[in-house]
């Protein structure tokens, strides 16, 4: 990963393009939906940021979920990336915040189910 890093790149002047699609991308990956649910139900979304997942067969349970997806961590990006570069690592890691999102409530339900509803 040492090998990576390109001190010219943290030099070079940054023209107002380069920045602007930076910012972009980063507007993008913040505002990223949850997947579309699988075998998820649809939540409802409660203030501050949650999203409650109820039970399908309507016993009354229910997992809250945070949607916010906190800062970004960070990106491993070659070295002279290009702002393509940027916008693909950005979209990679709002795609696995979406599935980890997307398993942390499959696993909520399935323990569930297994707790609640077992043969269900
Ligand atoms: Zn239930």
């Amino acid at each position: 990963m040492a090998d990576d890093f390109d001190l010219n790149a943290l030099t070079r002047p940054l023209g107002a393009d380069f920045l602007r699609e930076v910012e972009d991308a980063r507007r993008a990956a913040e505002q990223a939906p949850p997947p579309p649910p699988s075998t998820i139900p649809m939540p409802d979304f409660r203030p501050g940021c949650i999203a409650r997942f109820r039970c399908p067969l309507e016993c009354g349970w229910h997992h809250d979920e945070s949607t916010d997806p906190g800062p970004m961590g960070p990106l491993l990006l070659p070295a002279n990336f290009t702002a393509d570069d940027l916008s693909a690592a950005m979209s990679s890691q709002a795609e696995v915040r979406g599935n980890n999102f997307r398993l942390r409530v499959e696993l909520a339900i399935s323990e569930h189910f297994d707790a609640a509803h077992p043969g269900r």
